[in-house]
């Protein structure tokens, strides 16, 4: 039998504001994106927010018209949410080797070696969830089972800090009557397809059989099947093991709505920098570009093109992305957000096509290193391209803002 908790840190944003401010714990508080360049949205909610029925996304006037204007907006401080985060993770690694975060707030801890029973796992999770509270002085909700997928539903089932135990005799009591999309990967498309199919609750699942499930959802619906039943015994990874990164993408909300050929030329270039960059540091390449348009309307497409050569320019996979812009969108409306992906991740190539001029590749990454460098040591805003200058409101956007990193999702391949 394996014992693996999952740890889920309460409100993360809202419970480390009110940490820094106390003044704020008493009032119906969230953490808003900047205002000014229109991330304004609720990113995080205290319970007080919550029982007012503010949700994650709304707007900051709609949060203000459901707490009837009393609620305290603060801005978030991402950099501090790594530290803390940091610190509660440190925390589980005293504990064992095998931590495994599923995000800032979330993470897997391996407990087998440590104890004998779910007993001895339930003590070992309430010594870790007031050791957090002790020690960063924030809740934790741990969830206790025997394989990923029932921890993380036992990390839900009761909130704010506690911890509940789906062991191999309870969890037909207590994961069965969950609604299905409870369950991980279970989204709104598949919950609709399941509903169609009498198949309500996770119980429901389990007992549609695998072979219904195949049938119905193919290779997914039999993993679906199988995570209904407990069957699921993906590893917790090892604390350093990292998942081999399979794409770089950087995508914003624009600080306004882009009218132009010209406005998303510039956009495009400030991520496609980024990816680079980022690219550089790890020293990898792409043979990949993939651009997200998503319009005022909040339609997006999602378009990929291959490339001729590897690459971790940023002048090649900007040029990349704006073709597959110039091919694909027709102004139909304007542009909220774009995005910017680098897939088809490689290392370095050994050689160039033949019919590139390798020198010349050289000489533009010199280049663009030394823009990483001087970035890294002046700031962002010291070099800017030219065709980014003109534009007062785009020029304000940093794509080194961490909300702007998109992160992989690593869970189960
Ligand atoms: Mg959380």
């Amino acid at each position: 039998m394996r014992y693996i908790l999952h740890s889920d840190l309460n409100n993360f944003y809202a419970s480390v504001e009110c940490l820094l401010n106390p003044s704020i714990r008493n009032k119906a508080a969230v953490v808003v994106g900047d205002a000014e360049k229109r991330h304004g949205i609720v990113l995080a909610k205290n319970y007080i927010a919550k029982s007012y029925g503010v949700k994650t996304g709304d707007t900051i006037w709609e949060a203000k018209n459901k707490c009837m204007e009393e609620v305290v907006t603060v801005p978030a401080h991402f950099e501090v949410y790594k530290k803390i985060s940091k610190y509660v993770k440190d925390i589980y690694r005293s504990h064992s080797n095998r931590v495994e975060s599923f995000g800032i707030d979330e993470a897997w801890i391996d407990i087998t070696e440590r104890v004998k029973n779910f007993k001895e796992a339930e003590e070992l999770a309430n010594k870790i969830r007031l050791q957090v509270l002790m020690e960063v002085g924030i809740t934790v909700s741990i969830g206790v089972s025997f394989n990923k997928v029932f921890a993380k539903l036992g990390s839900d089932y009761k909130k704010p800090n506690a911890v509940t135990v789906i062991s191999d005799k309870n969890y037909k009591d207590i994961v069965w009557p969950l609604p299905c999309n409870d369950l991980i990967f279970v989204g709104a498309k598949t919950k609709a397809k399941l509903n169609k199919n009498n198949i309500v609750t996770i119980g429901d699942i389990a007992n549609a059989g695998k072979d219904f499930m195949r049938e119905l959802l193919g290779k997914n619906g039999e993993s679906i099947y199988n995570f209904a039943c407990g069957l699921d015994c993906s590893p917790v990874k090892m604390v350093g093991e990292e998942d081999k990164i399979k794409s770089v993408g950087n995508s914003t909300t624009c600080p306004k709505d882009l009218k132009t050929d010209a406005e998303v030329k510039s956009v495009i270039y400030i991520l496609a920098e980024n990816v680079a960059k980022r690219m550089r540091a790890k020293n990898l390449w792409c043979t990949e570009v993939c651009l997200t348009i998503k319009n005022s309307k909040l339609q997006s497409i999602d378009r990929q093109r291959k490339l001729e050569s590897p690459t971790n320019l940023a002048g090649v996979i900007a040029s990349v992305a704006y073709e597959i812009f110039k091919s694909e969108y027709a102004w139909s409306d304007t542009i909220r957000l774009l995005g910017v992906r680098a897939s088809g991740i490689c290392d370095k190539p050994l050689q160039y096509n033949f019919f590139i001029n390798e020198d010349n590749i050289i000489k533009k990454q010199r280049l663009e290193e030394t823009i990483d460098e001087l970035r890294s040591r002046f700031g962002y805003k010291i070099i800017t391209r030219a065709c980014v200058k003109g534009d007062i409101e785009l020029s304000t956007i940093d794509p080194t803002e961490p909300q702007h990193n998109i992160h992989p999702l690593s869970f189960l391949k």
